[in-house]
C-alpha cells in the first residue's frame, strides 16, 4: 500500500482551532502515514502530536513556519525536522511570540482609527495558549461585528500592506533560513504560488534553501506542475502538505493535499545536526 504524507498542518498552539488530538483524529481519518506540524513561529504543538502520533502509529515530523518581509511581499520558509533541543532556538522563540502580543495591541490601535474597536481581550481569548497572529485578530474582529469574513478582515484591514498592518519581527532571508540549518532542520519555501515571486527563489537557495512546497492547497495543476520543473532545475527537495488551519480558514483540510511518502524519506535524509 502506497503511504502518504499532510506535511504542512498547523495546530492551536498557533493559529489552527485544531488540538494535537483533533489533528491526529482527522489524520487517521485520512489514512496519512506522516504528517509534519509547521505552526506559525512555534514548535509547541510538536511533542504532544509525535505522543499521540505514536499511539496509533502516524509518525510526526516536527517543523515551523517562519515569516520574511520583503518590501512588497510576504515569504514563508517551513523549517523541516528542527530540533527543539537547542536554547538559543527556544529563546529565539520565546522573544518573537512576546513580540507578537506587542504586535496585536498596535494593530488594534491602528483599527481604531478605521473605526474597527475590539479589545486585546477579545483577541488572546480566541488564540488561547497560541503564538497569537492575524487570524486570531479576523476572528475577533468578525466575533465583534467590525467585519463579515476573513477576507473583509484581510482584504480592507490587517492583509500584509493594508491600513491596520503591523509586521512581525522582521526576519531577513539569511536570518530564517540560518536558524532552520542552525536548528539541524531543512528550510523549504512555503507555498510559492502564493507569493507568485519566483524571482526571489535564487537569492534564498544563496543562503541554503533545500527545497520547496510544490503541493498546496492554493496550488493548482498549472502551478503544481509549474514548480515541479523549478525544483527539478535548480535541484530543490519538492514537499506538499494541506496548510490546514483546522476550521480557521472554514474546513478541516487534512489530507487533502497529501504526498507520497518517498518524498519524505528524502527530506529526512537532508536534516543536518544543528549547532549548539
Ligand atoms: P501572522 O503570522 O500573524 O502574520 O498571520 C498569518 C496568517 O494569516 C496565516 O495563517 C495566513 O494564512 C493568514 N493570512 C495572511 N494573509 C491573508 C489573506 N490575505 N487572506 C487570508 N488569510 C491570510
Ligand atoms: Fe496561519
Ligand atoms: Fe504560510
Ligand atoms: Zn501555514
Amino acid at each position: 500500500m502506497t503511504k502518504f504524507a499532510d506535511l504542512h498542518i498547523h495546530t492551536y498552539y498557533s493559529d489552527s482551532t485544531f488540538s494535537p488530538e483533533e489533528v491526529i483524529d482527522h489524520a487517521r481519518a485520512k489514512d496519512l502515514s506522516a504528517i509534519a506540524i509547521c505552526d506559525h513561529d512555534s514548535i509547541d504543538g510538536v511533542e504532544p502530536c509525535v505522543t499521540l502520533g505514536k499511539a496509533c502509529g502516524i509518525e510526526v515530523l516536527s517543523g515551523i513556519e517562519l515569516t520574511i518581509e520583503k518590501p512588497d511581499v510576504e515569504i514563508h520558509i517551513l523549517g523541516y525536522l528542527i530540533d527543539g533541543k537547542f536554547d538559543w532556538l527556544r529563546k529565539r522563540l520565546k522573544e518573537i511570540q512576546e513580540y507578537r502580543i506587542k504586535r496585536i495591541h498596535k494593530m488594534i490601535e491602528k483599527l481604531s482609527a478605521q473605526n474597527v474597536f475590539i479589545t486585546a481581550e477579545d483577541v488572546f481569548k480566541v488564540a488561547g495558549k497560541g503564538s497569537v497572529g492575524r487570524l486570531h485578530l479576523a476572528r475577533a474582529m468578525i466575533n465583534s461585528g467590525g467585519v463579515k469574513t476573513f477576507w473583509d478582515a484581510f482584504d480592507k484591514y490587517i492583509g500584509f500592506g493594508k491600513p491596520s498592518y503591523v509586521p512581525n519581527i522582521r526576519f531577513t532571508p539569511q536570518d530564517a533560513i540560518s536558524m532552520v540549518l542552525d536548528a539541524g532542520g531543512v528550510p523549504v519555501l512555503a507555498h510559492p504560488g502564493i507569493m507568485n515571486r519566483d524571482d526571489y527563489i535564487p537569492e534564498l537557495v544563496s543562503y541554503g534553501l533545500k527545497g520547496i512546497e510544490v503541493y498546496h492547497t492554493d496550488h493548482g495543476s498549472v502551478k503544481r506542475k509549474h514548480y515541479e520543473e523549478v525544483a527539478a532545475r535548480l535541484g530543490l527537495l519538492m514537499t506538499g502538505g494541506s496548510d490546514c488551519h483546522g476550521m480557521g480558514k472554514g474546513r478541516a483540510l487534512i489530507g487533502t493535499v497529501k504526498i507520497p511518502y518517498e518524498l519524505v524519506e528524502k527530506l529526512k535524509a537532508a536534516a543536518g545536526s544543528g549547532k549548539q
